[in-house]
């Protein structure tokens, strides 16, 4: 190679660095709480944890529990101590107080087959996770917190399996598993991930189906980057639009910027697609929400709550629309209002809800980009479909 022809290779070289966007590596491994809403002593009653045999107790100190009856995890009523303790009495008991176990941060491990862990607590009813990686119990706040850390891919995969229906497109898993992975380029990775709705649901290693892993593989390194920055897209994805998209606007109670709102014409099949209607009495809402309902006072060109007047403690107040539906979601149950798309009526001593859709309506519609799926459209039209102004790179690590 000439001197001349070096020289340009060394300036194509240094000129593509610079022209190119900044590759995001993502970690290989990533912490996730588990039980997030319900698991730790923040809500105030009894919680008890179970896990089933066999698994390890890699630390503080080294022992397998291979046989006998579920063992349990019990905070004491203050919340500071947590005793493992299988559910029958007998010689298990003395073994935790021989190993030392009592008040330790504990490190589980699988043996043979994913960590079968269960919880109760006050008011909520039992859940189950199957984690086929480590698990760390420890104490923070004075309650218990859950954190398993896996692959970062198993953990992509998982999440796919848990926002994604059992019968949806293979070529919609994947556009799924584009989000997932641009939201943990984008979020602070100092912070350990919650495993509900609130960022992105994880229900285990068992939801990483074949089918997700697969999605995974297929689209490894893939971005969304916004086509004129090219800054990494901060994605949001919800269940189901019902028709008409909102900007994320909508989350600071603002119009979104075009008069007529984007539609989605494919997420008919979704169970969410039709009105919802749910009947509560007043005496209910009033005594959990803190407030009374009074009025909507505007919505946006998708039809979404913006301001909503309310009572609260005699004065009238108006609060942003997305928050009223967050907190009847925490202290009524999402299956009241599954959409943000929403009304109420006083009828009576009963309040009637409408809602249209699940989950907030702004970004990619799930439901939508399966059904484009079934029409043909493979994931990268799907992305564009829902993400006009965005462009896919290849150019970050997974792993
Ligand atoms: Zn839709």
């Amino acid at each position: 190679m000439g001197i001349h022809r070096q020289l340009l290779y060394v300036l194509l070289v240094v000129f593509s660095i610079f022209l190119a966007p900044p590759v995001h590596c993502l970690d290989a491994r990533v912490r996730v709480q588990l039980f997030a809403s319900s698991g730790n002593a923040d809500s105030g009653g009894a919680v008890e944890y179970t896990l089933s045999p066999p698994f390890r107790v890699v630390a503080p100190l080294p022992l397998s529990v291979l046989t006998g009856d579920d063992w349990h995890l019990v905070l004491d009523s203050a919340g500071h101590q947590v005793r493992l303790r299988p559910s029958a009495k007998g010689a298990l008991n003395a073994r935790v107080r021989q190993a030392g176990l009592s008040g330790a941060e504990l490190q589980l491990a699988p043996l043979g087959k994913p960590l079968s862990l269960h919880v109760v607590s006050a008011g909520i009813a039992k859940k189950t996770r199957l984690i086929n990686a480590s698990v760390f119990l420890r104490f923070s706040g004075g309650g218990l917190k859950m954190i398993a850390e896996l692959p970062t891919a198993d953990y992509v995969a998982g999440v796919v399996g848990s926002e994604s229906p059992p019968q949806f497109h293979q070529e919609a898993l994947k556009a799924q598993s584009v989000l997932v992975q641009n939201w943990l380029s984008c979020r602070d990775s100092r912070k350990v991930i919650a495993d509900d709705t609130s960022t992105m649901a994880y229900l285990g290693s068992d939801y990483a189906r074949t089918q997700c892993q697969e999605a995974v593989r297929a689209t490894l390194s893939s971005q969304l980057r916004e086509r004129v920055s090219r800054r990494l897209l901060k994605p949001y994805f919800h269940s189901t639009c019902a028709g008409r998209l909102s900007t994320a606007n909508l989350f600071q109670g603002k119009p979104g910027s075009s008069a007529r709102p984007a539609t989605c014409q494919t997420c008919q099949a979704s169970p969410f697609y039709l009105q919802h209607l749910e009947k509560v009495s007043v005496a209910e809402v009033e005594r959990k929400l803190s407030l009374e309902l009074l009025h909507i006072d505007e919505c946006d060109a998708a039809g979404r709550p913006l301001k909503v007047s309310v009572r609260q403690r005699g004065r009238v107040k108006i609060v942003s629309g997305y928050n009223l539906w967050l907190l009847i979601g925490q202290k009524l149950g999402w299956g009241v209002v599954p959409g943000l798309a929403y009304s109420f009526e006083k009828q009576g001593g009963t309040y009637l809800f409408r809602s249209r859709g699940a989950g907030h309506g702004i970004g990619y519609c799930q439901w939508g980009g399966h059904g484009l799926a079934v029409k043909g459209k493979n994931y990268v039209e799907i992305l564009r479909f829902y993400f006009p102004d965005a462009v896919l790179s290849n150019k970050a690590k997974l792993g």
